[in-house]
């Protein structure tokens, strides 16, 4: 595995992650899952802002743990209990099918709000998303496609990502409806790479948000990210930037 190693390149199909494993957070690389306990396996570390998805005892019903706290709330329809699976090692860490098949949900910081298990069932991130009306629209011009129709398929395959790495919050976009695939922290090679003419400035200008010469120089403070996404339904590309 090297730098550019993928998480499809491990056998993992992430649809909205499709950047080196290298640039996702938490990433602990082969271990063992404290989730299902399959040994040897690419793990992710499971914590702050991730939730164990474990079915009560009782009724069958899934419910969110949140993984740090470990606190495990009554079931949200019988009130029993469903409880943590037994932890081999201080922090709980997931291996990728557990991430993909629903057994963790690690939450998303998007441009339309908080989205985490309970804030797609409780209906709070359509709240958040509707106020954020026009961030979306801005996003979704192509086809105008309004937040209220975001699937909530595609919003728990969301949760069902690796969070990429970046030095402040992670702000998924959404296009066409649905979110973007994250490409990578992308440096003027990679821009350079994809553009058409070889023009990664130009390339930069037109799809980064608030573009400035600086971020593109690398001049602007000690680090600097910038994050690159395009769209799993059109062609579009599009990316922010910040600094450390
Ligand atoms: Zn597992
Ligand atoms: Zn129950
Ligand atoms: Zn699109």
């Amino acid at each position: 595995m090297d730098e550019s190693t993928t998480f499809d390149d491990l056998g993992f199909h992430f649809e909205y992650f499709k950047a080196p494993v290298s640039h996702s957070d938490g990433y602990l690389g082969i271990s063992d899952c404290t989730v299902c306990g399959r040994k040897d396996a690419p793990v992710i570390e499971i914590s702050v802002g991730a939730d164990l998805i474990v079915e009560c005892r009782s009724c069958g019903m899934a419910n969110a743990m949140d993984a740090d706290d470990e606190i495990a709330p009554p079931c949200t329809n019988c009130g029993g209990v469903a409880g943590f699976p037994e932890k081999k090692k201080d922090e709980h860490q997931a291996c990728c099918e557990c991430l993909l098949t629903g057994r963790v949900a690690i939450s998303k910081d998007t441009r339309v709000g908080i989205l985490s298990w309970h804030s797609v069932r409780n209906g709070a991130f359509a709240v958040d998303a509707a106020k954020s009306e026009w961030q979306l629209n801005e996003q979704c011009h192509d086809d105008g496609t309004p937040n209220t129709r975001l699937e909530i398929d595609t919003l728990d395959s969301l949760l069902r990502t690796p969070s990429y790495f970046c030095w402040q919050n992670d702000l998924w976009p959404f296009h066409c409806g649905r979110p973007m695939a994250f490409l990578g922290c992308w440096e003027q090679a990679e821009f350079n790479q994809a553009a058409p003419d070889g023009d990664g400035l130009a390339l930069f200008n037109a799809i980064v948000y608030s573009p400035d010469q600086a971020v593109w120089e690398n001049r602007l403070h000690d680090e600097r990210g910038i994050y690159v996404f395009r769209c799993t339904k059109c062609p579009k590309l599009w990316g922010y930037w910040d600094v450390a």
